[in-house]
């Protein structure tokens, strides 16, 4: 049997407590999930807390030792990884999309087992002697979107792990296979109960934040969700890491060759069909380029190929489900309204199969205009004309969330400078979203707290502990 229908065929079912699964690009039934009830999530928590005292006393060695193994599991599948993703999430194997996400995996994988331990002297003077240690929490629950599920749950099941953890992971309702694949390929190399799955929909994530047993919950997802689980983590004080919404904001500054960049502002914002949480979504473009960059990229955007995932030609696919086609949908139609002029897109196929939306580029659009202030999470670039960079600079600083957002300039220091006024997590300078395991990564207001990543991720996937004398 090829490795996609023997992985695929591991992890469906055909029990009755399970949903159907479609492939967004064509409609087709690719499997059938499995759903867990209430009861049996809490069960796989109790499970995940048997486990964790054995799993702990590993040490730190042992355990990068069976990360770098779950890696190699990882790689061994990827293909079939990469054609479950692709089928059910729809983005294509190529480009920055299937392929790349599982190969990120084993990335964050191999990165965080090798990240040395936190622990750290922090006084050592002839008086006094403390160390900081770092120390399990007993279970994680991991819950993740559909946009990146594979990758966004590594980035949580890894330093948890590493870190002495044991975890429960709650995939997307709209993703459950992808998550259900990761998690059965990486169990090859993990001790029984270290990492389990608890497929279902909200309400199991919901029964796992209220869990006295689950010590600590990241969370990847909406802005609306996460404010939900800082209300229900109140109960037993559960530690909270955060990653929101986002609606990131570009500045492109008056001395940039447009050409130069195009590539680069449209991979920005249309990475895995604009379902990224830090893609930029807005664009603030000086008027001396204004007409130069729109042009530039009308150019790259329209040569893009956009189908079936499982084309190899394809870069750019369907939007996941319907709920995400109707918001791109709504959001472009409140632009033309208002009389924005479309570049390019805005006029989905409407009789054809899949949840395809072309890749759209609005111009001259008021920077109040829905499009501009909410999240479009979809292959869509508003682009604001500005002439006052302080202008600027408070329009992308206006609104309540602040994931990354990104300077384009020809001048490094200059570009700096600008940066350092943006609210935001991540500013980045003439690119936009590129992710690293050691660089850390968090949001500021409404786009969440807590850093992932690198050192600081394994101290966010740990509880502090002094030893003192
Ligand atoms: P949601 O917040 O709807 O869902 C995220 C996860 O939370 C899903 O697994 C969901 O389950 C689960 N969930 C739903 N309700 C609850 C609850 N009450 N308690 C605990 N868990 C719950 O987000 P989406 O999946 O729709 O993802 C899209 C959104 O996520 C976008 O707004 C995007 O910006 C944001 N996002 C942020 C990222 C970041 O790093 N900051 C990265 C990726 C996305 P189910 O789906 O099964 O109902």
């Amino acid at each position: 049997m090829p490795a996609y229908d023997s992985l695929l065929a591991s992890i469906t079912t055909d029990a009755v407590s399970a949903r159907d699964v479609f492939d967004p690009a064509t409609g087709e039934l690719i499997g059938r999930a499995p759903l867990l009830t209430s009861a049996e999530a809490d069960a796989a928590v109790d499970r995940a807390a048997d486990a964790q005292a054995a799993w702990a006393a590993l040490g730190h060695e042992e355990r990068s030792a069976v990360l770098h193994r779950a890696a190699d599991a990882v790689e061994a599948q990827s293909e079939a990884l990469a054609q479950i993703l692709s089928r059910e999430q729809g983005k294509p194997l190529n480009g920055p999309n299937a392929r790349f996400e599982v190969g990120a995996c084993v990335s964050w994988l191999r990165v965080t087992a090798d990240t040395p331990t936190p622990t750290q002297v922090v006084v050592d003077d002839g008086s006094d002697y403390a160390e900081l240690h770092y120390r399990p929490i007993g279970v994680v629950g991991a819950i993740t979107p559909w946009n990146w599920p594979m990758m966004i749950a590594i980035w949580q099941i890894a330093p948890a792990l590493r870190m002495g953890n044991t975890v429960v992971a709650k995939p997307s309702e709209y993703t459950l296979l992808s998550g259900l694949a990761l998690i059965a390929v990486l169990n090859e190399a993990l001790p029984s109960g270290v990492l389990i799955a608890a497929p279902g929909d909200g309400g199991i994530g919901a029964g796992l934040v209220a869990n006295a047993a689950v010590g600590k919950i990241m969370f990847t997802g909406s802005t609306a969700t996460g404010k939900k689980i800082i209300e229900a983590s109140a109960g037993n004080v559960t530690r909270l890491t955060l990653e929101l919404g986002g609606n990131d904001a570009g500045i492109v500054l008056p001395d940039v060759d447009p050409e130069a960049i195009a590539e680069q502002l449209f991979w920005g914002a249309f990475i895995n069909t604009g379902q990224t949480c830090a893609a930029l979504k807005r664009l603030y473009v000086h008027d001396d380029v204004y007409e130069a960059v729109c042009d530039a990229l009308v150019e790259v955007a329209s040569s893009m190929p956009m189908g079936i995932g499982l084309d190899e030609a394809n870069v750019l696919g369907p939007l996941q489900n319907a709920m995400q086609f109707d918001v791109v949908d709504r959001l472009v139609e409140a632009a033309r309204r208002s009389g924005a002029r479309v570049l390019l897109g805005g006029d989905p196929k409407r009789d054809q199969p899949g949840h395809f939306y072309p890749a759209t580029l609005i111009a001259d659009i008021d920077p109040t205009n829905d499009l501009v202030v909410e999240e479009q999470f979809g292959p869509v670039l508003p682009i604001v004309r500005y002439t006052d960079l302080d202008e600027a600079i408070t329009l992308a600083n206006g609104l309540d969330v602040g994931l990354g957002a990104s300077v384009w300039s020809a001048d490094r220091d200059r570009a700096r400078d600008v940066a350092a006024r943006i609210e935001a997590g991540t500013v980045w300078i003439n690119s936009h979203g590129g992710v690293h395991p050691m660089i850390p990564f968090g949001g500021v207001k409404q786009s969440g707290y807590g850093l992932e990543f690198g050192v600081d991720g394994l101290k966010a996937a740990s509880v502090p502990q002094v030893i003192n004398g």
